[in-house]
């Protein structure tokens, strides 16, 4: 018998979890619990973490899980790194569904950076008004940058105070489009924008807005995870889920 845990955070996986419901497969979403009002979805739902790989093998074992999709942020590198060494120590089978990442186009000025650290070193020194995009992690180690002005984009408004001495705060969750996002940056001056490569089509408005208002994008690098099948639709994921090797 087929028994899914699903890793949850995507629209992705808000999209898979649809058709699993639809398809009446026997299957729980996860949610690592960091926004307040997750959307809620059409499958059994457990919040939290696991407790490390230890942790989700032994749930995957007492769950009696047999698949495991990772449909987290391509950023959640410690999830999915976790997920692999989980399913290998449990035998459970995992494939992750992950968007493919943007690439660079005609029009666009991008800086490439491997890490967050080197997206900070990147930002001008002479003060800017920049599009911090890359949700509430990892704001401190832009502290040492304060004299930029700095535009967030969170799900939740924050609750502790903010590392960064000149920002404002716009409470919002995507998907977003160009137009709408045009409009923000004029609205707030923006003069340079920071995200992290997550790749899919509603996080993408702001650099379609970037390229149309001719501003530099610092493009973050995904980070490392171990290996493990990739898939890139629900489709896909769908057919190996079904599939008798699987
Ligand atoms: P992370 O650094 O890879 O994960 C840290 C810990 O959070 C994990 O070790 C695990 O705790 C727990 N966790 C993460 N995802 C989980 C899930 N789906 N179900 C249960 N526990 C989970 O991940 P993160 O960057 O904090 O991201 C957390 C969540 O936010 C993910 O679901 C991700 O899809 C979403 N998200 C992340 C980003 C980003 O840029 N990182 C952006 C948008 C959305 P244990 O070790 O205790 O199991």
């Amino acid at each position: 018998m087929t028994r899914i845990l699903l890793l949850g955070g995507t629209t992705e996986a808000s999209q898979l979890a649809k058709t699993l419901a639809e398809t009446g497969a026997d299957a729980v979403f996860s949610y690592a619990g960091r926004t307040a009002n997750p959307v809620s979805q059409p499958l059994p739902t457990r919040v939290g973490g696991f407790g490390g790989a230890d942790g989700l093998a032994a749930y995957l074992k007492s769950e009696n899980i047999t698949h495991v999709v990772d449909a987290t942020h391509p950023f959640a590198a410690q999830m999915s790194t976790n997920a692999v060494h989980a399913c290998e120590a449990a035998g459970v089978k995992l494939c992750a569904l992950e968007r493919p990442a943007w690439q660079a186009g005609e029009g666009d000025t991008w800086v490439h950076a491997g890490t967050i650290d080197e997206a900070v070193n990147a930002l001008p020194d002479a003060a800017a008004r920049v599009f911090l995009a890359i949700g509430k992690q990892n704001l401190t180690q832009f502290a040492v940058k304060p004299q930029h002005h700095y535009l967030l984009r969170l799900v939740d408004a924050p609750e502790t105070n903010l590392p960064l001495p000149h920002t404002t705060v716009e409470i919002a969750r995507g998907p977003f489009d160009a137009a709408g996002d045009t409009a923000l940056m004029q609205r707030h001056g923006i003069t340079d924008v920071v995200a992290k490569n997550s790749g899919g089509a509603g996080a993408a408005a702001k650099l379609t807005a970037a390229r149309t208002l001719g501003l530099p994008v610092i493009m973050i690098g995904r980070p490392q995870v171990p290996k493990r099948p990739i898939l890139s639709s629900v489709a896909e994921v769908m057919a190996w889920l079904s599939h008798p090797s699987a």
